[in-house]
């Protein structure tokens, strides 16, 4: 018996639906995360009993919510998901375990509450690469094959993944409560989230500013973070922006490789709206969609309510600013820098833009040094720039103490597309030994070993001209 609970549901019942999964024609374990397994201080007989185990759930739910998708306002809800229950981890945290690609709910729309092997394991891998890089993220336990075939452009072996996060809850659930709620209605999931997520904020003097505050410095946390390793998100809806800054629901994600910072994989992300160097931008304007959310709760005078969200999505650039420099410059291994360095982080962008780098690949040479006669780092147009930066390492700390920083803040290892695509295409197919393969790199991204160069080639041009990645498939 896995032990759930279900407190979402004290919530007032507009913001669920209790439903049940289809059931399975004929489940089959395809991946189960042991590691996780342990972690949360779960034993299994057989790994192919977990399925069973969570689908056992007295009170299943959909979570009612909203969101503004690529700029407009629209009502969603878990469409294809549902969620299990809430799970207390050996450290007394409490997480939900959804399964997702499980059936229609009330919220499915047009949509068949489906989802394709394909798109479940890639969500499986990109969620454990981004953790594994040490950024919050959902995380998968398992992957199973319902049995049903998904129709997409063609037929797919349809599957659910069981993703775990530490609530998810999103802006889109608060803008769903301000747009199709009461006053209290709002009020209640507010001091239902603080309570769950933030608790150490409850003695603020005013509780609801301060989550606003807090929820906005998760986010440019968790942004900050993807930019240091190339993560393009795809498509950052307020609908898939958690509270907790947890990252989630990885749809047409993916890493990117010559650095550029209009890069865009997402096959409708036609006007670069969430491109890498964008992230920046919108994540400040579903903060302001947050805040908005918010002010009915925010202050019973609704002047002062406007003025307090103001000043507080005011900030945004100047929080911004000292994270994001502070952590590209821990990726030069440079601590606590001021903000007279913060221009060699501009500069070596636009020289990794001019002359097409890896982005990856070139903090990689940085931090091992692994300059050899065709590094584009020696050569001319390079050399101004590292003298300027080999001289900070005087005024800071040595180049010893630089490489350790480094080392800790570039990865060797992000799941490259062409690598990724090769591991599904596969696993799809019924072999999972590169997907495990892969795996097992990625979780490990900071130990780069030489023997492992293949995991560190970007793809080819072509490859990378070409490639799209889709949403909800
Ligand atoms: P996403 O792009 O995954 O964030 O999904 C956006 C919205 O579409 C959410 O409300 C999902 O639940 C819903 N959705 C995506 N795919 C499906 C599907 N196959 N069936 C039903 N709803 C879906
Ligand atoms: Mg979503």
């Amino acid at each position: 018996m896995l032990k759930l609970e279900y407190s979402y549901l004290s919530l007032p019942d507009k913001f669920y639906q209790l439903v049940k999964p289809t059931p399975f024609i004929k489940p089959e374990l395809v991946l189960i995360n042991n590691e996780l397994l342990e972690q949360l201080n779960i034993s299994l007989k057989k790994p192919e009993d977990m399925p069973s185990l969570l689908l056992d759930s007295q009170s299943s739910f959909a979570q009612a919510y909203a969101g503004h998708q690529f700029g407009g306002f629209t009502k969603l809800g878990d469409g294809r998901a549902i969620v299990m229950g809430e799970y207390i981890t050996p450290e007394n945290e409490r997480i939900d375990i959804q399964l997702k690609g499980s059936g229609r709910t009330l919220y499915s729309r047009g949509g068949d509450g489906k989802a394709t092997l394909k798109a479940m394991l890639r969500e499986y891998l990109m969620s454990e690469a981004i953790h594994h890089l040490k950024i919050p993220s959902s995380r998968s336990l398992f992957v199973a094959k319902t049995g049903e075939a998904v129709k997409r452009e063609r037929e797919n072996d349809g599957a659910v993944v069981a993703r775990l996060m530490k609530s998810h809850i999103r802006i889109g659930t608060f803008e769903y409560a301000r747009h199709f709620g009461s006053t209290e209605d709002l009020q209640s999931l507010t001091n239902y989230t603080i309570n769950r997520l933030y608790s150490e904020i409850s003695q603020a003097e005013n509780l609801v500013l301060a989550f606003l505050q807090k929820v906005m410095s998760v986010q440019i946390e968790l942004v900050v973070n993807w930019m240091r390793v190339g993560f393009i998100h795809g498509v950052m809806n307020t609908d898939n922006v958690s509270i907790s800054g947890e990252t989630f629901d990885y749809g047409p994600c993916a890493f990117m490789n010559t650095y550029h910072p209009d890069t865009v994989y997402s096959s409708i992300d036609t006007n670069g709206r969430y491109a890498f160097g964008n992230q920046t931008k919108i994540t400040k304007w579903n903060i302001a969609r947050f805040a908005e959310a918010l002010l009915p709760v925010l202050h019973p005078d609704s002047d002062t309510a406007l003025q307090l969200a103001q000043a507080c999505i005011d900030s945004f650039d100047s929080i911004w600013n000292e994270k994001y420099y502070q952590m590209m410059l821990l990726k030069l291994g440079i601590e606590n820098p001021t903000p007279e360095q913060y221009p060699l982080v501009d500069e070596l962008l636009k020289l990794m833009q001019t002359l097409r780098l890896d982005y990856t690949n070139t903090f990689l040479a940085f931090s091992y040094d692994t300059g050899n006669g065709d590094n584009p780092l020696n050569g001319p147009e390079f050399k101004p720039w590292l003298v300027k930066w080999k001289n900070t390492f005087d005024s800071s700390n040595g180049v010893v103490q630089a490489r350790k920083i480094m080392i800790a803040n570039n990865p060797a290892f992000i799941p490259r597309n062409h690598l990724v695509e090769e591991a599904l295409d596969a696993a799809v197919d019924g072999d999972t030994s590169l997907f495990e393969k892969l795996l097992l790199v990625l979780r490990k991204p900071y130990h780069y070993q030489e023997n492992m160069g293949y995991y560190t080639i970007p793809p080819n041009q072509n490859f990378e001209h070409r490639y799209a990645t889709y949403c909800g498939t």
